[in-house]
C-alpha cells in the first residue's frame, strides 16, 4: 500500500498509471471502522486502483471542540486499509490542501442544506464541499464513494458533482451497523455501555417508521415516534424529519415507495447521532 502526505507525489504517480485504470475514491476523517472499510471493500470490487484519503478537514467543524475532540487514529487506521488491501492511502497536512489563510468559496446546493444537519450545522456543507472539490481536483476519480449513513452529505456531494461538471460517478453505500442497529460512527466510542443501549431506540424508531408509514398520516406518525423519545429523556432528540428523498424538505404527505427518508439527529451524554432509513 502507498501512503502519500503530499498531493503533487500523488498527483505524479497517478499520472503514471494507465490511463484506462478505473480509479476509486473514498475520502474519510479517519479513526475508521467497519463503515469505513465498507466503503473501500465495495470500491474494491468495481475498481483497479482505489485510495483512501484521511484529513481532518477543519473547515467542516461548525464547533472548534468538535474539531479538537476528533479522535486520531493514524498508525490502526494504515494497518486496517492495508489488511483489506487498500491501494494508496492519501493523508495531507492541512498546508497540503489549504492555503493560509485561504478566503472559502461559498457553495450553494438547490435548497438541499436548508434542513437537518444543514440548519443545526452553519457552514458545515460549504466546508465539506470545499474539502472534496479540492480533492476531487487532485484524484479525478472516475467513481467516489459515500455512506448512506450522512444522507444529506451523500446528496449534497451527487449535487456539487454535477454543478462542477466532475466526470465522477457518486456511489452511495448502505449503513454499517452494530449488532444492536446503532449505525457505526467513529463517535460510538464515546458511549458508555448504558448509552449505546440507549441509543438503539434511534434505529428502533427509523425501522418502526418504515414498517408503519403509509398506515399513518406523517403527522402521526412524527408525533408517535418523537413519544418514543419523550420516553427516554437521557437521549436527546434534535430533530426527527420525514423528507423527500429527492430535495430533502420535510413532507406533509408521502411520496411513492423508495423515495422517502426519515432522518434522525440525537445526543446522549454529548455524544451527538445521526442516522437515517429509506423508505
Ligand atoms: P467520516 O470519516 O465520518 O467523514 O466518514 C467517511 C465516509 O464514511 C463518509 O462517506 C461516511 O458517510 C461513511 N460512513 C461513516 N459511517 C458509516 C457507516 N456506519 N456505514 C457506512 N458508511 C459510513
Amino acid at each position: 500500500m502507498k501512503i502519500f502526505k503530499l498531493n503533487e507525489e500523488l498527483k505524479s504517480y497517478l499520472n503514471s498509471q494507465e490511463k484506462d485504470k478505473i480509479i476509486s475514491f473514498v475520502p474519510t476523517m479517519g479513526a475508521l471502522h467497519d463503515g469505513h472499510l465498507s466503503l473501500i471493500l465495495n470500491a474494491k470490487q468495481n475498481s483497479d486502483l482505489v485510495i483512501c484519503s484521511i484529513f481532518i478537514n477543519p473547515t467542516q467543524f461548525n464547533n472548534l471542540k468538535d474539531l479538537e475532540k476528533y479522535p486520531k487514529t493514524p498508525n490502526s487506521d494504515i494497518k486496517a486499509l492495508d489488511n483489506i488491501n487498500c491501494d494508496v492511502v492519501y493523508m495531507p497536512e492541512l498546508a497540503d490542501l489549504y492555503q493560509k489563510n485561504e478566503k472559502l468559496k461559498k457553495y450553494q446546493f438547490n435548497g438541499l442544506d436548508k434542513f437537518m444537519e444543514g440548519r443545526r450545522r452553519p457552514g458545515h456543507f460549504n466546508g465539506v464541499a470545499t474539502v472534496i472539490e479540492k480533492l476531487f481536483r487532485i484524484i479525478h476519480p472516475n467513481k467516489a464513494y459515500f455512506g448512506q449513513k450522512d444522507l444529506q452529505q451523500l446528496q449534497i456531494i451527487k449535487y456539487l458533482t454535477k454543478q462542477l461538471n466532475f466526470e465522477t460517478e457518486i456511489i452511495g453505500v448502505s449503513t454499517k451497523r452494530e449488532e444492536s442497529g446503532l449505525a457505526m460512527s467513529s463517535r460510538n466510542k464515546r458511549l458508555s455501555i448504558k448509552d449505546s443501549e440507549k441509543a438503539t431506540l434511534i434505529y428502533k424508531t427509523l425501522i418502526f417508521i418504515k414498517q408503519n408509514a403509509y398506515k399513518h398520516s406523517i403527522k402521526e406518525l412524527k408525533e408517535i415516534c418523537i413519544q418514543k423519545f419523550n420516553d427516554e429523556p437521557e437521549l436527546n432528540l434534535e430533530y426527527l424529519e420525514i423528507v423527500s428523498l429527492e430535495n430533502l424538505h420535510p413532507i406533509d404527505l408521502y411520496n411513492h415507495n423508495g423515495h422517502n427518508a426519515a432522518c434522525i439527529a440525537a445526543s446522549i451524554s454529548s455524544v451527538r447521532l445521526i442516522d437515517n432509513i429509506i423508505f
